[in-house]
């Protein structure tokens, strides 16, 4: 997939930016920090690298990158700036404290990228203090409101479905019902995805559980028709045990259910094709969208164009799962 990029015209005098990954790390973050830096360098501005998300811009840590400081990351998972939380940021006071250490470091602006919380932080500096953000979605989950896409989903949904297409041949072996926990906490877009591409009889989505009744009906249904196995693919939601509590239930009920929850495997790995051109883009765009003097965007994707939207728009809202996705999962597999 390639995206239009936009075209904009430097009005700014800027020297210097920073940038930062922050939150949970997701593939492709590497990208997206060549990417800035690279760009930066071309349009002859320095850029700084922070350590550790927003901990390292409250205690200073951050240093000047070159071109060679960024070679060899674009096919490497996580992050090589690191990430980390802070409370200390979540204070306003420690914000306007950031804001005017940047500036007394002639430092114009900055890139973040992370998912929601990040997002969330980098406006808050920017409308309590002025200081030129843009936020850059980086999350496994997808679940940024404003952009169809994140950096890392899809290297997400390609490492869980390695798992799946192993764990279906041994259902297939076995003649069981295989229950695999994907991440999603409070969406299901990974979920969803998987659910298409690995063939799942049932996905199970936060806050759009089917009842139990259901999922038994579906499972009879299927082996009805001839199927050997069966693939339930569950979002982990808030419910830390459900994946457990259903395979449980199923075996009580005489099904041969196992339970595999694939956890942190999700997060790592080198980044897809996708998830390096998307952060590649990004990552090149934020720059000129700074340089081009608009700022407090998120800079995502929307159809097939690099859009940029007000984070104040973008921040705390939910992006809904269209419902279509499940009911294809499910008139595929049945
Ligand atoms: P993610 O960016 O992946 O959603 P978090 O929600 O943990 O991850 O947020 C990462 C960091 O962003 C937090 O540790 C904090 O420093 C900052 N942050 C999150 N929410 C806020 C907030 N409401 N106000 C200020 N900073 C925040």
């Amino acid at each position: 997939m390639m995206w239009t990029m936009p075209q904009l015209k430097r009005t700014q005098a800027i020297k210097r930016i920073a940038l930062l990954t922050s939150g949970g790390d997701a593939p492709g973050m590497n990208a997206a920090v060549r990417a800035v830096v690279r760009t930066a360098l071309e349009r002859d501005v320095e850029a700084f690298g922070v350590e550790k998300g927003y901990s390292g811009l409250v205690h200073g840590q951050m240093a000047l990158m070159d071109r060679a400081s960024v070679a060899n990351i674009l096919h490497r998972g996580g992050t090589v700036l690191k990430t980390d939380r802070s409370e200390e940021f979540k204070r306003p006071e420690v914000r306007k404290r950031i804001a005017e250490d940047l500036r007394r470091q002639d430092i114009g602006a900055l890139v973040v990228i992370g998912g929601d919380g990040s997002l969330t932080g980098a406006h808050l500096l920017q409308t309590e203090t002025g200081f030129p953000v843009i936020g850059l979605p980086g999350t496994i989950d997808n679940d940024i409101f404003g952009t169809d896409d994140s950096i890392g989903f899809d290297t997400a949904v390609n490492t869980a479905l390695e798992a799946i297409d192993r764990i279906r041949d041994t259902a297939t072996s076995h003649e069981r019902v295989f229950l695999v926990e994907v991440m999603g906490r409070s969406t299901g877009f990974i979920a969803a995805s998987v659910g298409i591409a690995g063939g799942a009889e049932i996905v199970l989505m936060p806050g759009r559980d089917l009842g139990f009744e259901e999922i038994c009906h579906t499972l009879k249904e299927s082996e009805r028709r001839g199927k050997k196995s069966s693939l339930i693919v569950i979002a982990e939601g808030e419910n830390p045990n459900l994946t457990n509590q259903l395979t449980r239930s199923l075996n009580e009920h005489g099904f041969q259910a196992r339970a595999a929850i694939l956890g942190h495997v999700q997060r790592g790995g080198s980044p897809t094709g996708h998830d390096r051109v998307l952060a590649s883009m990004l990552g090149s765009a934020a720059v000129d969208y700074l340089l081009a003097g608009q700022s407090d965007l998120l800079v995502g994707v929307r159809g097939d164009e690099v859009i940029a939207a007000p984070l104040a728009q973008v921040i705390g809202k939910k992006k809904e799962q269209p419902r279509e996705h499940i009911a294809l999962a499910r008139l595929l597999a049945t």
